[in-house]
């Protein structure tokens, strides 16, 4: 499950000059969705862009679903308001360091780093509550400082967002070892279909004699 944090009403960080932060969470899970949908996994969101949803549903949503992984995708912030030179991407696992939450984490760290090339502050560990409330393992990513004025501008850009998304996806395809959805993939070509079997029985002989190697696939209603 793929956690954009909070949403357009709640309360989030903002750069100085005023983006949200949700305009990057939401941007960056879009991407990771994007990217895991080439491989075989099923990728959840817990928020919505048609209302905020509230901290416990989506922790509720994802312990219902019994999702394997938890990954809140988030941008910091750092002082009261104004610019600073505070800069750098950290993941977050909870306080009790469950060990595949950590693993994970710096699974996702380091790929953030090697594609951002921004600071690496590390994994860290904090009693946030999308930790705290997961049955899984779950992990808090801050991709990067809106009071940091260059990172801020990285932020605001599609760019920045889809090498984060995407680099979040490499991670969790890495640490999950998912298989390209490619290989299950298998695109057939019908030729008719009948509700008489001596029907479909000739259109065959028709294209054995042609040279093919039909098959007739029978389908009860
Ligand atoms: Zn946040």
């Amino acid at each position: 499950m793929l956690d954009a944090g909070h949403g357009y009403e709640t309360r989030g960080k903002r750069t100085p000059d005023g983006m949200r932060e949700y305009e990057f969470n939401r941007d960056a899970a879009a991407y990771c969705k994007n990217e895991l949908e080439k491989y075989d996994v099923d990728v959840y969101y817990s928020h919505s862009d048609s209302k905020d949803i509230p901290l416990q549903l989506r922790t509720d949503r994802a312990n219902n679903l019994k999702v394997d992984a938890f990954v809140s995708i988030h941008a910091n912030a750092f002082g009261s308001g104004g610019w600073n030179d505070v800069s750098g991407i950290e993941t977050y696992a909870y306080t009790t360091q469950p060990s595949k939450s950590t693993a994970l984490a710096r699974e996702i760290q380091s790929h953030l780093v090697a594609s951002t090339q921004r600071r690496d502050r590390g994994v860290k560990f904090a009693n946030f509550h999308v930790l705290r409330e997961t049955a899984m393992p779950s992990v808090l990513i801050e991709c990067g400082f809106m009071t940091n004025p260059e990172e801020a501008a990285l932020l605001r850009t599609r760019t920045y967002r889809q090498i984060c998304g995407k680099a979040i996806a490499n991670a969790l395809v890495a640490f999950y070892k998912l298989k390209p959805k490619e290989h299950n993939s298998l695109y057939k070509v019908q030729l008719g279909a009948f509700s008489k079997e001596e029907n479909a029985r000739k259109l065959a002989n028709r294209l054995i004699k042609a040279g093919f190697t039909p098959y007739i696939h029978i389908e009860t209603k």
